[in-house]
């Protein structure tokens, strides 16, 4: 049993060093869920310290052993999805079929993946055969300081989990104070598959008390971040005095650039897309761009699909969207389609307020916009809500340079039935992922960004190499 005021430090369970509760809503309910500690810097110093402590006995472990644990731990995450996808759907409220499937599928995904992957990982190779003696090494970077968001909370810890202990780093993690829960029970299971003292650890607190503490630690080695853009250019100015390896994963404001050509469920899905999570992933396609000749049938068809998107408590089963994930976010959603109107847009469906029948909870009505233009406010934010903007262009040309027109690159959709024109776009746009025609990505795809999407990439291989350092070493075999 959790008692969630306690860290996780040291291969313990520990009490904050001082009080400072801090309540997990259920966004479904407003109620309070659990009351969770936030951390003070004795609290990070600890951790941190535990983490240094076990460095060396962890990096030195035989490959075997980290995969070996890594096993255990997905076992066990297996055998306790069902608590998993409790956890996740109580602190950020995905409907518990969703939260069964997709959220906590994506962390048992990422963790098989990383195994395979590590399996296969070449720790020591010969630099070439122009070369002999010269030896490159793959090194853990050391004390990887993990932070992560409320959104797909498995998703994002186990893409960083599971490599940074795969390869020996420790770590100290930090969950969203919003949604700490499930990484509370990851916590316990790590501990359950005798991974040793030290080696993970974890600690609550918010991103000015914990966070900061962590990004600017001198015995941190790295940070790898996921959250918003905000939150990553701080923890990059914060960790720059003392050099260390920053891996940011930030927002997105993906566009959907959809043809004539394209088949005839393109608009749907970019709709069902757009929802999905309540709308909060950072890859969702919130830009819908129509070519002309189809512009009004398809808003047309996205009114259907969004008056479509049933609404419900994250607890009922069955397909529809949660709330989304607090209050701070309902009325920041609230504020940028109130925005939207203002700005000139066309309101197609949903609007301001919570859905018919939902009083309580942080429920927002799935809305369309049209006739958007790339000026307004709704077109640029990452408005992290069942939002969807649709916007019309003319030629291949333009709708390039429209969906590049953002500050953001993460993944951006193109539907049509020209497959050459299809990858020509996937080449001219400016992301670090594009999906063409509805493919899903296969599994050990790197996940990451261009611009102020941030600077990492997470999954498969390269979410190993993340945690690396690459050591030359000449006169190897001398
Ligand atoms: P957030 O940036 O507010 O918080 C994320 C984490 O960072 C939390 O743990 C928070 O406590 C911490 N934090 C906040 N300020 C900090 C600071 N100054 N120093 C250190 N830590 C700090 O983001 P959020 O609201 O939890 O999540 C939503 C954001 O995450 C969206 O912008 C979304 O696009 C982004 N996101 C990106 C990806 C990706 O892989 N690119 C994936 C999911 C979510």
């Amino acid at each position: 049993m959790i008692d969630y005021r306690q860290f996780y430090i040291d291969g313990a369970w520990v009490a904050p060093a001082s009080a400072n509760d801090y309540d997990v809503i259920d966004p479904s309910t407003e109620q309070v869920a659990e009351v969770i500690s936030l951390g003070s810097q004795a609290d990070t110093d600890a951790a941190v310290a535990a983490a240094k402590g076990a460095f060396w006995g962890w990096a030195d472990a035989p490959h075997e052993q980290h995969i070996s644990l890594l096993e255990s731990l997905l076992s066990i995450y297996k055998e306790r999805s069902e608590e998993m996808a409790q956890a996740i759907s109580t602190e950020m409220g995905a409907p518990i079929d969703m939260a069964r499937t997709m959220q906590v599928g994506a962390g048992l995904g990422h963790l098989s993946n990383t195994i395979d992957v590590l399996k296969g990982f070449e720790f020591s190779r010969p630099l070439g055969d122009h070369a002999p003696g010269t030896q490159v090494l793959f090194e853990p970077v050391g004390v990887a300081a993990l932070i992560t968001p409320w959104n797909w909370p498995m998703n994002q810890v186990v893409l960083k989990v599971a490599p940074a202990l795969g390869v020996g780093c420790t770590t100290v993690l930090k969950p969203s104070e919003v949604a700490p829960l499930s990484s509370m029970l990851l916590a316990d299971m790590i501990h359950q598959a005798g991974f040793p003292a030290g080696v993970f650890n974890m600690i609550n607190g918010d991103g000015a008390g914990v966070g900061t503490q962590l990004s600017g630690h001198p015995d941190v080695d790295m940070v790898s971040f996921t959250g918003s853009t905000r939150a990553g250019t701080a923890i990059s100015k914060n960790a720059a005095d003392s050099i260390k390896r920053v891996a940011l994963e930030l927002g997105g404001k993906g566009a959907n650039i959809i043809f004539a050509d394209a088949d005839e469920k393109a608009v749907t899905s970019g709709v069902t897309r757009c929802f999905r999570n309540s709308g909060q992933s950072c890859n969702a396609p919130t830009r819908m761009l129509v070519e002309r000749p189809i512009y009004d049938q398809a808003v047309e068809t996205a009114r259907v699909a969004a008056e479509k998107t049933a609404v419900d408590r994250s607890g009922s089963e069955g397909r529809h969207i949660g709330p989304v994930v607090s209050e701070v976010q309902f009325d920041k959603i609230q504020a940028l389609i109130q925005k939207g109107i203002d700005e000139g847009a066309t309101l197609v469906t949903g609007g301001t307020g919570r859905p018919d029948g939902l009083d309580k909870g942080y429920f927002v009505r799935p809305t369309v916009f049209a006739d958007v233009d790339a000026s307004m406010t709704i077109a640029n934010e990452e408005i992290f809500g069942p939002v969807l903007s649709i916007m019309a262009f003319d030629t291949e040309e333009e709708a390039v340079e429209i969906a590049n027109d953002t500050a953001y690159g993460l993944t951006n959709y193109v539907q049509t039935g020209d497959q050459q024109r299809a990858q020509r776009i996937a080449r001219r746009l400016r992301s670090g992922m594009v999906e063409l025609n509805s493919q899903p990505f296969g599994a050990g795809s790197p996940f990451g960004g261009y611009r102020q999407s941030g600077n990492g990439r997470e999954g498969g291989a390269w979410g190993v190499e993340e945690f690396l350092e690459v050591k030359s070493v000449a006169g190897y075999n001398a």
